[in-house]
């Protein structure tokens, strides 16, 4: 049998799962998202992903035509339907609707929405055992005052530019930095540094998406007994870091070993790292929220 997707209450198969191009998603790249990870049959942390789509609704004064609850429902009859109990990956999607070819997204029909199922890799088992180089890319992230990166839009072309620099540069993953110069993110992941006995990351007013995985991660290296900072980071604290990692829902907790041609100390993925990618594995497999 081959995947469905559910469009509005209905499941289509792949083949057939198709949206207006009047879309207003499709036009402007005007509606939100989620990427969600179901181990084992268990949703991981879908509270979380389900209460930041609400927020980038609200964020986009865009209207969910569900509850949370029968959305939460239309996720998990997606994954029955298509007899995803093992891992798998959820994409959650939320358009403005059908519109006219102007801007206005409140002559708009009802938003749609779409759920996709299926299984994702963005590194390979290789990547995560040696750790990955970065680049810091020259496009800055969206500045927090005109596309708020906290807002999951579909508007993705400030992430996919500097994807675009970061595969020039020859590197696997581009690390963005703010209008200010400090460091904001990856361009699909949040990151992480380790300096002495401390775990740093970007606070959220560094203008990031606030990830999931992060804060699962923070919560998980205080309970480890780490300190753990929310604190600006430049250029130079990636350079001299012990340790270096990004987390992502799709990626999990991936080690980076060499970031502008500098390795990032031994050039090999950190013990700290790798303690806390087994430790986020074991929490994947709870069936805990
Ligand atoms: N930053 C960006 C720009 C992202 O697109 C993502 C998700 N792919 C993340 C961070 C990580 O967020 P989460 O841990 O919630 O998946």
């Amino acid at each position: 049998m081959g995947l469905k997707v559910y469009i509005n209450g209905k499941f289509y198969p792949k083949e057939d799962a198709k949206i207006s191009v009047f879309d207003h998603g499709l036009l402007y790249g005007d509606g939100i998202f989620e990427g969600i990870r179901c181990y084992n049959g268990h949703i991981f942390k879908l509270n979380k992903h389900i209460d930041r789509l609400y927020n980038s609704a609200k964020a986009i004064a865009l209207r969910i035509p569900l509850t949370k609850d029968e959305l939460k429902d239309a996720v998990k009859a997606t994954l029955e339907t298509n007899n995803l109990n093992a891992d798998s990956y959820i994409r959650l999607i939320v358009t403005r609707g059908i519109g006219k070819l102007g801007l206005d997204p409140f002559n708009c029909s009802e938003s749609q929405i779409i759920i996709i199922t299926d299984f994702i890799e963005l590194y390979s088992k290789e990547l995560y055992e040696k750790g990955l180089d970065a680049v810091i890319v020259p496009t800055i992230r969206n500045h927090s005052e005109a596309l708020n990166p906290k807002i999951k839009s579909l508007n993705y072309l400030n992430n996919i530019l500097a994807k675009i620099e970061c595969i020039n540069a020859g590197a696997a993953e581009g690390i963005m930095l703010n209008k200010d110069g400090y460091v904001a993110e990856g361009t699909g992941d949040n990151i992480f540094l380790i300096k002495g006995n401390k775990l740093i990351t970007p606070p959220t007013c560094a203008g990031i998406l606030v990830g999931i995985t992060r804060n699962t991660v923070i919560e998980l290296a205080a309970k480890e007994g780490m300190v753990v900072k929310e604190e600006q980071i430049t250029r130079y604290d990636l350079y001299v870091a012990d340790e270096c990692f990004l987390t992502g829902t799709a990626v999990s907790i991936i080690p980076v070993v060499k970031i502008d041609g500098r390795a990032i100390s031994s050039g090999q993925p950190g013990n700290i790292t790798l303690n806390l990618l087994n430790k986020y594995q074991e929490l994947t497999k709870q069936r805990s929220d």
